[in-house]
C-alpha cells in the first residue's frame, strides 16, 4: 500500500484492511509503507490511529491496544470503539496477541498458548455494543443476547497454531484465559484459586476483545504469550512489570512471525464460513454496523 499523497483516507470506506491486528507497535512499525488513518466511532476514539500495512498480500489493519507509548491500561481501553474501528476499515478478522501470566508450572515464561476457552473476571468495563441505550446515527441498539459458547474463532485458531509450528514454536493447543481487572496482578489466593479452577493463564485485555468482535460478526483469536509464572504458580516476589517487559521483549519477534504467517494463512472475508461469520445471521441489531 502506497504512503503516498493519493486521496485522503475517508472513513468507514470499506475494504482498507481485511484483517486487524490488536497489539503493540513491535508487531508493524517496521513494515514499510505503513497508512496512519484516524478514525473516530460512536462510542468515541480507539486506543489509536490504525496503521495500514500489507503481509504477503493481505491488507491488514494494526490498532496499538494501549495507545502508542503505552499510555491506556487495560481497564481504560476503549475496546467498543477498537473493534467498531477495525470493522469500519473492513476488517472481519482480528487476531489479537496478548501477554499473560501462566497458572500452572509448565507454562512458563515464553509459552505460547492458542486459548479456545474464555472466563471474564473484569469488573467495569463497557462489553454490549446492544445495551439498547448507546444510539448509533441516531438508532438505538436492540438487545441482543449473543451465543458466546466458543468465544474464539475456530479457523484463526489453526491459523495460529500451524503458524507457530512453522516457526518450530510448539504452541499449547487451547486451554482457558481468565481476564481480570487490573491493572494490578493477582494476589496469590486469587492465582491459587484461577489455576484450581483449571484455567490455565491470566490476562487482562482479552475481554470485552472477544466478546465485542463476535458482536460483530467478526473472527477473533487469541494469541497469549506467557511472559511470567502467576504469584500462585511461582515461589519467588510475585509478578513485576519489568520481567512481563522483559520476556515480551525477548519473544517479540517471534511473536511477530508467527502473526504474520498467521495472517497469510487466514481465508479470505468472503469466504468465511466459520460461528462468527455467521453470529449475526437472524439477529436485528437495531444498528446499521459500519
Ligand atoms: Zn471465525
Amino acid at each position: 500500500m502506497a504512503n503516498t499523497a493519493q486521496a485522503p483516507t475517508t472513513r468507514n470506506e470499506s475494504c482498507q484492511a481485511e484483517i486487524g491486528v490488536i497489539g503493540g507497535s513491535g508487531f508493524y512499525s517496521f513494515l514499510q509503507d505503513v497508512t496512519e488513518v484516524e478514525v473516530d466511532t460512536p462510542y468515541g476514539r480507539p486506543s489509536d490511529s490504525l496503521f495500514l500495512g500489507e503481509i504477503a498480500g493481505r491488507k491488514v489493519a494494526f490498532l496499538p491496544r494501549h495507545g502508542r507509548g503505552h499510555h491506556l491500561p487495560p481497564h481504560r481501553i476503549n475496546y467498543r470503539a477498537n473493534l467498531w474501528a477495525l470493522r469500519s476499515v473492513g476488517a472481519r478478522q482480528v487476531l489479537g496477541p496478548c501477554a499473560v501470566g501462566g497458572l500452572r508450572a509448565e507454562y512458563g515464561p515464553g509459552t505460547l498458548l492458542v486459548p479456545d476457552q474464555l472466563v471474564d473476571r473484569t469488573k467495569a468495563r463497557a462489553q454490549t455494543y446492544y445495551d439498547g441505550e448507546s444510539a448509533v446515527d441516531g438508532k438505538l441498539p436492540e438487545v441482543v443476547h449473543m451465543s458466546f459458547a466458543d468465544p474464539y474463532c475456530p479457523v484463526g485458531r489453526t491459523a495460529a497454531l500451524a503458524s507457530a509450528r512453522g516457526r518450530d514454536w510448539e504452541p499449547v493447543d487451547g486451554g482457558t484465559l481468565v481476564v481480570v481487572e487490573g491493572p494490578r496482578f493477582s494476589t496469590r489466593a486469587e492465582s491459587v484459586w484461577h489455576a484450581s479452577m483449571g484455567w490455565s493463564v491470566v490476562g487482562m485485555t482479552g475481554h470485552p476483545e472477544a466478546v465485542l468482535a463476535r458482536e460483530l460478526g467478526l473472527c477473533y483469536t487469541s494469541m497469549a504469550l506467557v511472559t511470567d509464572l502467576d504469584a500462585g504458580a511461582e515461589t519467588g516476589e510475585g509478578v513485576s512489570h519489568e520481567e512481563v517487559l522483559k520476556v515480551f521483549g525477548a519473544n517479540v519477534d517471534r511473536l511477530r512471525g508467527v502473526l504474520f504467517d498467521a495472517v497469510a494463512g487466514l481465508p479470505s472475508n468472503a469466504s468465511r464460513d466459520c460461528l462468527c461469520a455467521h453470529a449475526l445471521d437472524g439477529i436485528e441489531t437495531g444498528i446499521a454496523l459500519p
